[in-house]
């Protein structure tokens, strides 16, 4: 049976773009339907333009440090607009760059919304109107959205995705969420001058991490100026003259101008025609795979935030390479999802890698040894900045492996990068300890831990 294409796939995000990419260059003819804008979620509204704004929140920090150093600055002011406008330049050239890629590799793009018809057509409702194209194979890559309570007045609360359009900064702000987004963005408007509130129902943020790790980022952050109020949650927002009052589980009130949810991120499987075919999904929408990325019906793949394992790029990107290597390019090929590094860039940022204390406890008892370290980075000393690091080591006793290694301070994210190599590798505390430490350097301390 003849298609148009060998291989089709619904969603131009980190893992639809490798899967494309790569089956591409493996000699499939490969076509790519995409309903917002090629890049995903990642370049587009996540990793990339949240990073941009963390450097531009930080600057406040570096200019009361500078002092310490003999730099003093006056008349230092900022302007939201010109930041909004320069990220949007660069996510403009990344979109750019991705559609020259696909164009270089002959993966045929088509600005559209796919929907499966049958397992071998999909239905593309464009701008210009509705086709249909067939393939032999599909991949689904379709991302993950915000998931927003259902409370009374949620219409008026905004998302991470609102967030990098925001026409002006309000001068209060609540972020409701515990997790690694919810984090980050407290950090940067807290950085930007917005007076910051970070609500979350739990009993303490990170849920998942380090304790000892989530109990520190939650005082800095005090510090440093946010509020944070755990095992509080919002019940009703309200519109009001001077803005939006939410009203809490504790009972009281608090007026912000802009409320930013971030609760979770649930798979975009809506109207992809997936019920209509068949195909299994998970409670939360899910769709379920094997180890291939083959969904139930066994030419439909699915691959990224839309399976809901790790909801990472760099995890989405392995797994579409996988993919594409498995089906295209006659090399079976895993994704390996142990030790997986991660990042939070909060202020401080925490780098984290392998098992939490906790967690290993819980899974090697007795079994594990604990090794940290806690300084004032070199960097803060003639600034007089009250921040401290905290560094862990977690060590499984009868092998001498590390198992895990935790940080929060400055450069985390670019340290725990190659301490995550170690990991991979089985290193043990013994060849940690035989390693030169680089001096003077924060990341040293992974290898002088007594
Ligand atoms: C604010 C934020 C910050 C983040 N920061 C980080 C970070 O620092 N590090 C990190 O590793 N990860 C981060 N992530 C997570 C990361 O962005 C995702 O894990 C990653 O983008 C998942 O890739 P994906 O290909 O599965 O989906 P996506 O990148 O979401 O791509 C899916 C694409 O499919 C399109 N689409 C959906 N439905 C259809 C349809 N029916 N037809 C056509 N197109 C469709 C969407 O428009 C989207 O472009 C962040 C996420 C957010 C929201």
């Amino acid at each position: 049976m003849m298609f148009d294409y060998d291989f089709f796939v619904i969603g131009a995000g980190s893992g639809g773009v490798r899967a494309s990419r790569m089956a591409a260059s493996y000699g499939a003819k490969v076509g790519l339907c995409e309903d917002y804008r090629v890049g995903g979620t990642c370049v587009i509204r996540g990793c990339v333009p949240k990073k941009l704004f963390v450097y531009a929140s930080e600057f406040k920090g570096h200019f009361s440090d500078a002092a310490g150093y003999g730099w003093h600055h006056d008349g230092v002011r900022f302007n939201w607009p010109e930041l909004v406008r320069a990220k949007d330049k660069e996510i403009d050239r990344l979109n750019g760059l991705y559609l020259n890629t696909l164009k270089n590799h002959n993966v045929e793009v088509i600005e559209a919304r796919g929907r499966l018809v049958d397992r071998h057509t999909i239905e593309l409702r464009g701008a210009e109107g509705t086709t249909t194209v067939t393939a032999d194979k599909i991949l689904i890559a379709t991302g993950a959205r915000p998931q927003l309570p259902d409370i009374p007045g949620i219409e008026h609360a905004i998302t991470s995705n609102e967030a990098f359009h925001l026409e002006e900064l309000p001068d209060r702000i609540a972020v409701v969420g515990g997790g690694y987004i919810a984090v980050e963005f407290a950090g940067i408007f807290n950085g930007l001058g917005v007076k910051t509130s970070l609500l979350y129902r739990g009993e303490q943020i990170l849920r998942g991490f380090d304790r000892e790790i989530r109990d520190k980022l939650n005082m800095e952050m005090c510090k440093k100026g946010v509020e944070v109020r755990v095992e509080t949650n919002v019940t009703a927002i309200e519109k009001t003259d001077r803005g939006l009052s939410l009203k809490l589980t504790d009972g009281s009130v608090l007026e912000v101008g802009a409320v930013m949810y971030a609760t979770g991120r649930v798979p975009n499987v809506e109207n992809l025609g997936l019920e209509e075919l068949g195909v299994a999904t998970k409670p939360n929408g899910a769709i379920i795979v094997d180890e291939e990325y083959r969904t139930n019906i066994d030419n439909i793949f699915a691959v990224g935030d839309v399976i809901d394992r790790v909801q990472l790029t760099p995890v989405a990107i392995k797994e579409g390479a996988a993919l594409a290597a498995t089906q295209f390019n006659k090399t079976p090929t895993r994704v390996d999802y142990d030790y997986i590094p991660t990042a939070i860039f909060s202020q401080p940022p925490i780098g984290t890698v392998g098992y939490g204390e906790e967690e290993a406890r819980e899974k090697f008892g007795e079994d594990i040894e604990v090794y940290r370290s806690e300084f004032r980075a070199m960097k803060y000393v003639l600034p007089g900045r009250e921040e401290r690091s905290l560094m862990k080591l977690i060590v499984q006793k009868s092998t001498d492996k590390v198992i895990g290694a935790h940080m929060i301070g400055p450069d985390a994210a670019e340290i725990i990068q190659g301490v995550a190599i170690a990991l991979k590798c089985g290193a043990t505390k013994a060849q940690f300890d035989s390693t030169v430490a680089v001096h003077p350097s924060s990341a040293e301390e992974f290898v002088l831990m007594k």
